[in-house]
């Protein structure tokens, strides 16, 4: 995100769209694509944000292998002290993105 970026944020306190704060809109979306909820339409859009967008491809890639682990931990158990991890380096990556 670019000082340009933090400026329009900071007037902007409706409600956020892919116009004002594209980053925000794709990140509301990556679980929904993940689930495969998301339109055509709205796939790409998501897609075409990913792939200029690096901090967005980074919070796409955790959430893939968050989801691949979730599914897995279904069918075995999950190692202990994983799901802790996991959800601090959520963390980590969502307050270096401030
Ligand atoms: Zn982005």
């Amino acid at each position: 995100m670019t000082d340009d970026d933090r400026a329009v944020d900071d007037e902007a306190h409706a409600p956020l769209t892919i116009d004002e704060d594209p980053c925000s809109a794709a990140l509301q979306r990556l679980w929904s694509y993940l689930d495969k909820e998301l339109t055509p339409a709205d796939e790409d859009d998501l897609r075409d944000h990913l792939a200029g967008c690096p901090p967005c491809l980074a919070e796409y890639s955790i959430d893939v292998v968050l989801k691949s682990i979730v599914r897995r931990s279904c069918q075995e158990e999950a190692p202990a002290g994983l799901r802790v991890r996991i959800q601090q380096t959520l963390l980590q990556v969502r307050v270096a993105d401030q």
